[in-house]
């Protein structure tokens, strides 16, 4: 087992709820929801932090972000939703894989 959770997700050592997996990207949903849909869009391959990314993940982090609204709609997030990348200790960021977070539905949500 490697000593990130995320990792041991996409490699199949932990469960998680699926919501979208190709070779290089994978979307499950998070285990604390703070919206009536959350879910979390994460690259296969480690990278710890955005600020971590480099010019060679420009391809794989778009492609993560434009699968953002496919999904959300795919989710029932027909009207709309947040997106949030928590980075580093200071921008509360707790598991150290880099996630895009997509969240919504219901009242309006706010993630402080
Ligand atoms: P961060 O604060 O790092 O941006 O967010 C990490 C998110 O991962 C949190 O919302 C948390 O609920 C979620 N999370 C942590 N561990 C697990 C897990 O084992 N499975 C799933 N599905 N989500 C997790
Ligand atoms: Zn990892």
């Amino acid at each position: 087992m490697s000593d990130c959770i995320f990792c041991n997700i996409v490699a199949g050592q932990l469960p998680c709820g699926k919501v979208y997996e190709d070779d290089e990207v994978l979307a499950f949903h998070d285990i604390h929801p703070f919206a009536r849909v959350h879910f979390l869009i994460i690259p296969k391959a480690h990278i710890a932090t955005l600020a971590d990314a480099g010019p060679e993940h420009e391809r794989l982090l778009g492609k993560m972000l434009l699968l953002a609204p496919r999904l959300a709609k795919e989710q029932g997030l027909a009207d709309g939703f947040k997106t949030l990348i928590n980075t580093g200790r200071g921008g509360g960021q707790e598991v150290f894989h880099i996630h895009i977070h997509v969240f919504g539905g219901g009242d309006p949500v706010r993630k402080t």
